[in-house]
């Protein structure tokens, strides 16, 4: 049986299918199904500039430098990404407070030349493993328990852009925002990076899936979606968990086969 309900809703069937012989959830022996929820730390910064664009067109530009740390900070600081026009992005519909309490006050036509005289960019950080961060269920209810974390490498990435922004605008000349860059970050809703849940490894203790994604206690049930995700991803995960399926396609027929 192959398992791939999306992170929190694969942890929450299994965790939900007990029995008498998985007192605690199918492949949850070791109390690891549910942990270790990630999600992307995600701020998003608006420029502002004197000459207009179309708001539609599509997300064109990624910097992946900092994953490689910057400077004296040698650890991860994520991705940066041009957001794409501002009439087609979900900036204004769904993360950041300060835009989508703008798009709530603004009536359209205002809306449409702030979005219009905008570029917006998105910093995200992948946050960190933690066995707290969870979700469970409780009185029938799926609950979640979640503290974000890894703040300084995402305040560096979000300072550093903005530090590139300022130096690219001394040469252009129509940019306006010079030194203020409104900010937004996603809220603990903004969630459609999940990822954790049933990690793989190695350690029956600390995972819940083997190299294969086959879980460690049961030997033909596997999960392919990105629940199998060791530490958390800063661009978007969906290739990843294609690719990961493909590959456990791969060792599935392997294994029919043998
Ligand atoms: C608004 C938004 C924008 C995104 N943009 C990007 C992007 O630009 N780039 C990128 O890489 N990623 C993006 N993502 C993330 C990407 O969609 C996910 O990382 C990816 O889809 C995860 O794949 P998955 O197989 O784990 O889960 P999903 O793709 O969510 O698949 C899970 C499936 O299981 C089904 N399901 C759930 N529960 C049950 C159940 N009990 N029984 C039967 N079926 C069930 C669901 O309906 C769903 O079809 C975005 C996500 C969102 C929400």
């Amino acid at each position: 049986m192959v398992l791939a309900c999306g992170a929190v809703n694969s942890a929450a069937l299994l965790l939900a299918s007990a029995n008498e012989k998985h007192p605690q959830g199918l492949a949850n022996g070791s109390d690891q199904v549910g942990r270790n929820l990630m999600k992307q730390q995600l701020t998003v910064l608006v420029e502002r500039f004197a000459s207009e664009n179309s708001g539609t067109f599509p997300r064109s530009v990624s910097v992946n430098d900092y994953y490689w740390g910057y400077g004296d900070y040698p650890y991860p600081m994520g991705h940066i990404e041009n957001s794409g026009g501002l009439l087609q992005d979900v900036i204004f519909a769904e993360s950041p407070p300060l835009l989508s309490v703008l798009a709530q006050i603004l009536p359209g036509e205002r809306l449409k030349g702030l979005a219009i005289h905008s570029v917006g960019w998105w910093a995200q950080t992948g946050m960190l493993p933690d066995a707290k961060n969870r979700v469970y269920w409780k009185k029938g209810k799926l609950r979640y328990e979640f503290e974000p974390n890894n703040f300084e490498a995402h305040d560096r990435l979000v300072y550093r852009w903005i530090e590139v922004l300022k130096a690219v605008e001394k040469d252009v000349k129509d940019a306006k925002s010079n030194t203020v860059f409104p900010r937004g970050e996603a809220p603990l809703q903004v969630v459609g990076y999940q990822s954790g849940t049933c990690r793989m490894g190695t350690d029956p203790a600390t995972s819940v899936l083997d190299i294969h994604c086959r879980t460690h206690e049961i030997d033909n049930l596997y999960v392919v979606d990105s629940s199998f995700f060791p530490s958390c991803a800063a661009v978007g995960p969906a290739l990843t968990v294609m690719a990961n399926a493909l590959r456990v396609g791969d060792h599935l027929i392997d294994r029919l086969k043998g």
